[in-house]
């Protein structure tokens, strides 16, 4: 050891000197002694190191209180936190999908501190199960006899099968195979449901003689499954939904459609690509009709299905569905959500996903135009700072290439160099509130499209 090294060991300050000094008062206090003293432990034995490794004392070394509320703070920092979304992904599946409803906020609020008429029934006329209430506003939305909640569009499909297909074929066109993410992939969860999967037509074409002549005495179902998360293009064919009922009515076989996002209202009143309508499914004759809660629809994660009396019946007694059932704070949300549905005049004001998905570019420009005036100044010594047009895209269940315009400020190192970007957008990622954008092009892109609360933005960005 050197005199060097002996003399910064001697530094070191004892840990109850530390604990008498008037900085560790309001520590002790917040976090009590044998918190505060395990903190100095793991703070000395971390200088000790930095001494052998480095023959110097750690940075904060001159602050051991500061550097001790900063471990709080940062121990105490949950794991799940609010962030900026500043992607362009409007329903981006990482971030939880979609914000909620101030409605929907409000009545889970409700359910969380107070007992609830979950499975109660009030009128003592016996309301059956929990989904009752949200079924009959689901009835009036959809036009459908029935409904069931579980926890996600996921659960629903495993439902659908394995409620009333087990043991039997599913007939899906080849088309429509899909892999959704994660493990769902069409063909495993049939197999996991119990179902045989019955393929017809090709990738690029199924034909309405493809249904018929795949049929037999052990199919169960006839399946369309949305091809929510790609497209094919050029030579295609493909049979909608409502043709297929009309077989399925023929043949005496129900029809299944599994709409992934699906849409309550038409989107394209608002310029947007249109999904799906649950609505349009039931009309045209289709038996169960699946959808998530959390993507277009704009509510709390959970998996729909809207329907016929007697196959909803099914649904609701199989044990699955206990295993599945949504919890009473996701059936509030939900609830609120859907009622927005009944003042659609509304909706693109009081539903966060559809209020951002409607947002014009003009004035996301107008918006990018002006906050970049306050960023160029903190900025724009290393940066050039400036206003993009770009396209945002809407996430989890809509095509990929659907994009809505909108317009990014962007970042480019102004000594070119790559590594300034990857360390501006870490430095944003560990702020209190991150803020989260997209590097591409050689610049750091901050879409604004979901940019509602600009003062916490702009107090993040210019910390
Ligand atoms: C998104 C999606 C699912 C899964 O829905 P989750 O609510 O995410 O579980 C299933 N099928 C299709 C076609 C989808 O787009």
């Amino acid at each position: 050891m050197t005199t060097d090294t002996r003399s910064l060991y001697s530094q070191l300050p004892a840990t109850d000197r530390l604990l008498r000094d008037a900085a560790f008062a309001s520590l002790l206090e917040n976090h009590g002694h044998s918190q505060v003293v395990e903190q100095l432990r793991q703070l000395q034995d971390e200088a000790r190191l930095a001494i052998r490794n480095t023959s110097a004392l750690p940075g904060w070394s001159d602050d051991w209180a500061g550097e001790v509320a900063r471990r709080f703070t940062r121990d105490t920092q949950r794991a799940i936190r609010p962030v900026i979304n500043l992607t362009g992904t409007v329903l981006h599946t990482n971030l939880g999908r979609a914000q909620q409803a101030e409605a929907a906020i409000a009545a889970v609020t409700q359910v969380m501190r107070d007992p609830v008429t979950l499975e109660y029934d009030l009128d003592g006329a016996g309301r059956g199960h929990r989904d009752r209430a949200l079924a009959d506003l689901l009835c009036r939305l959809t036009g459908a006899e029935d409904a069931c909640i579980v926890n996600n569009n996921a659960a629903a499909v495993l439902l659908m099968l394995a409620a009333t297909a087990s043991g039997k074929e599913v007939v899906v066109s080849r088309g429509e195979l899909v892999e959704i993410g994660g493990a769902f992939r069409i063909p495993d969860v049939m197999r996991q449901a119990g179902c045989e999967l019955h393929e017809v037509g090709t990738t690029n074409r199924t034909h309405a003689k493809d249904y018929r002549q795949a049929v037999n005495e052990n199919t169960g179902l006839l399946m369309k499954v949305h091809t929510s998360n790609y497209s094919i293009e050029g030579f295609t064919k493909t049979v909608e939904e409502a043709e297929l009922a009309e077989i399925g009515r023929e043949l005496d076989i129900p029809v299944v459609a599994d709409l992934g996002s699906g849409s309550l209202v038409d989107l394209s009143q608002y310029g947007l690509p249109k999904e799906p309508m649950p609505q349009e499914m039931i009309a045209a004759g289709v038996s169960l009709v699946s959808f998530s809660g959390d993507k277009l629809l704009g509510g709390p994660q959970a998996g729909i299905i809207v329907g016929k009396k007697a196959m909803i019946a099914q649904l609701q007694q199989h044990p699955l569905k206990r295993a599945l059932r949504a919890d009473k704070m996701t059936l509030a949300a939900l609830e609120a959500t859907l009622r927005l549905y009944l003042h659609p005049e509304r909706l693109t004001a009081d539903l966060p996903t559809l209020r951002l998905l409607n947002r014009r570019a003009d004035e996301i420009h107008a918006q990018a135009e002006r906050l970049r005036e306050t960023l160029m100044q903190r900025y724009g010594d290393e940066f050039s700072v400036t206003v993009m047009e770009c396209a945002s895209q809407i996430g989890s269940g809509s095509l990929p290439v659907d994009r809505l315009p909108s317009a990014a400020i962007t970042f480019t190192p102004k000594d070119g160099r790559g590594s300034r970007l990857e360390s501006l957008a870490n430095r944003w990622r560990s702020l209190p509130v991150p803020v989260i954008g997209r590097i591409y092009d050689g610049r750091l892109w901050l879409d604004l499209r979901c940019l509602e609360d600009e003062s916490r933005f702009l107090e993040m960005l210019l910390k």
